[in-house]
């Protein structure tokens, strides 16, 4: 049985998808078999693995049009890294969902065939605490939470924390805090210490030891659509996400 983590801070540009494709791309390479879900509208996820990757059905399909997950699931250049795309209709799924019973467990129901499939299912969530957030927290095991180490990084945490434990409580009591993980971060600034030290001050050892720092080729290998692992893989950036998925191995 495979387990479920979603990639979730409702802030935009924080690293949520920098995390989930190069998080999946490490754990496939370890010989997990892996498949990441793109559940944001942009499809940064999934241009982020596009190279040699082309699709016709997307998450919108699985979750409104009765589209099986296999149907829309696509194999990417990574080996036992396989992805479930998104693409812009998905930004009206959610009006589409609200009328629907049991709106909040509509994508749990829809993966859940997937999970024996899979050793990691990794879900890159769209930057809010809407309805798919919702799902994705419905339908996963536990979640990472990326905070980028910049002024206000802080902001709307306390929210997003209650909004876990009220979706564990009452709908997911299997659903933890995988590990926070700082994300750009920059050892010359003192902001980056500065937030790091309140990170850790909040949240204590749910922190992850791998810190994120900022690198130029962790930005530009979503362009070429590969994962660091391939476009450069003895880069900073690369290290520290293959660093990380050894402690998400041994966290699980
Ligand atoms: P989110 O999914 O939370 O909106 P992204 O992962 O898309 O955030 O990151 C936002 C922007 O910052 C993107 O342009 C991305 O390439 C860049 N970025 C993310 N992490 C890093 C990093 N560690 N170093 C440099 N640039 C990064
Ligand atoms: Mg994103």
């Amino acid at each position: 049985m495979g387990t479920i983590i979603s990639i979730i801070n409702q802030k935009g540009g924080v690293g949520k998808t920098t995390t989930a494709v190069n998080l999946s791309a490490y754990l496939a390479d370890k010989g997990k078999k892996t498949l990441l879900i793109d559940e944001d509208s942009q499809g940064n996820s999934t241009s982020g693995l596009s190279r040699s990757v082309t699709f016709d059905k997307s998450l919108y399909d699985v979750l409104l049009n009765d589209t099986s997950p296999e149907e829309a699931v696509v194999k990417t250049a990574i080996r036992k890294l396989h992805l479930l795309p998104a693409s812009i209709d998905l930004a009206g799924a959610e009006i589409e969902i609200a009328p629907l019973a049991e709106r909040e467990s509509l994508l749990k129901r829809k993966i859940e065939p997937l999970r024996e499939q899979y050793d990691y299912i990794i879900i890159d969530c769209p930057p809010s605490l809407g309805l798919m957030t919702l799902n994705a927290l419905v339908a996963s095991d536990s979640i990472i939470i990326p905070i980028q180490a910049e002024f206000y990084a802080l902001e709307g945490l306390s929210q997003l924390v209650k909004t876990v434990q009220v979706v564990s409580r009452r709908m997911n009591p299997r659903l933890h805090i995988l590990g926070i993980l700082l994300t750009m971060f920059d050892g010359r600034t003192n902001l980056s210490l500065q937030v790091a030290e309140e990170v850790k001050k909040y949240f204590g050892s749910k922190v992850f030891r791998t810190v994120i720092p900022r690198t130029v080729k962790l930005s530009e290998a979503p362009s070429f659509g590969e994962p660091v692992l391939t476009y450069a893989p003895k880069s900073k950036g690369a290290e520290a996400y293959k660093k990380l998925s050894r402690e998400v191995l041994k966290r699980e």
